[in-house]
This record gives structure tokens, C-alpha cells and sequence, in this order.
């Protein structure tokens, strides 16, 4: 079993963990599966939070993205209602750039969009088309607790809008019209 972050962990926290020695330190939590009600609360700002607290969600989101073979991870998938995502769009091709990326905020939408199917952990089996800007310029803090401004285009924007839109409890159905409709409001 993994173990807890230990306290030289803690000190280096300082200058922000290696997202990737984290993953190894999470624990596989068990993914909410719609319509769970947890999936559709607004989740709460992270920075609420003690550090030991941030960093092992931010471990246990690294680890379950990973394990269930995901690009991108939100807080509310594991039952827990904070604004904290994780997401890697290269690790499956060998190519890891984990982000942790905390109390979101997109600042900018490009004026370019892009309609592409877009599957979900917490919705098995039924991936759904949806329009999305192509590039994004989103302010968050990192696990340093340092505010980013990062500009995000093509899979990095779209895996961000759709982690954000978890934290508000959006969901990739919400794009459906119609009887297909199953949001569950
Ligand atoms: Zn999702």
C-alpha cells in the first residue's frame, strides 16, 4: 500500500512536489460513476485546505487518473467536493506532463472552436461530441501555491475545460439536447 507523504516530502513541498513522484504516493480511490449526486454539486475552493490535505487529494487524483487509464481526473470524481484536477494528455504515449491544477479560472476563450467526442471516467461506454474553443488561458495555483496563468491549446484545452466543467458540476451530457438528455437535474 502507499504509504502517507512523510515529512521530507513536506519540506520540499515549499517549492512544489514532482507531480509524477506524487502519483506514486496516492491512493487508488474508487471513481463516482453518474448519476451520482457528487458529481453535480459546485465544489468549494481548494485553498480552504491545510497542505497535507492538497497534496495527498492531489496524489490520490494522480494515481486513480493513471490506474483507470484517464487524461484528466476532477475532485468531485472521487467523492471529494474541492476545485483541484489533475491531467496528463501525453502519458499515453510516453510523453508524461502531469498538471495539478487548483481553484481554476478561465480567463480567456479562443475564438476558434472544435467539436470532438469526448469521453469521461464517470461515464462509462458513452462518449459524447462537444464543441469547445481550442485554446484557453485558465489562472490557477500550483501545488507550490503559486498562481499560474496557463495558455492551453488543442487536447491540454480541451481536457481543461472538461476537468473545469466537473468542479461546477457540469458534465459532458449537458451537451446533449433531446430526450438523449440524462442530466439528472
Ligand atoms: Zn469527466
Amino acid at each position: 500500500m502507499p504509504e502517507p507523504l512523510s515529512g521530507e516530502d513536506a519540506a520540499q513541498a515549499s517549492q512544489g512536489p514532482d507531480p509524477a513522484r506524487l502519483a506514486a504516493q496516492g491512493r487508488i480511490r474508487p471513481i463516482l460513476i453518474h448519476p451520482h449526486p457528487a458529481l453535480r454539486r459546485v465544489c468549494a475552493p481548494v485553498g480552504r485546505l491545510g497542505w497535507d490535505e492538497v497534496s495527498q487529494l492531489a496524489a490520490d487524483l494522480l494515481a486513480t487518473m493513471y490506474h483507470a487509464g484517464g487524461r484528466g481526473l476532477a475532485a468531485p470524481q472521487i467523492g471529494e467536493g474541492w476545485r483541484i484536477f489533475v491531467m496528463d494528455h501525453g502519458w499515453k504515449e510516453g510523453a508524461p506532463l502531469p498538471r495539478v491544477v487548483m481553484d481554476p479560472e478561465i480567463l480567456a476563450l479562443g475564438g476558434e472552436v472544435e467539436t470532438i467526442e469526448e469521453a469521461c471516467l464517470s461515464i462509462p461506454g458513452r462518449p459524447v461530441a462537444v464543441t469547445r474553443p481550442v485554446t484557453i488561458s485558465m489562472r490557477c495555483f500550483d501545488l507550490a501555491g503559486a498562481m499560474q496563468v496557463l495558455t492551453l491549446a488543442g487536447i491540454e484545452a480541451r481536457i481543461a475545460q472538461h476537468e473545469a466543467d466537473h468542479l461546477d458540476g457540469r458534465l459532458i451530457l449537458d451537451a446533449l439536447e433531446g430526450p438523449e438528455d440524462s442530466g439528472g437535474r
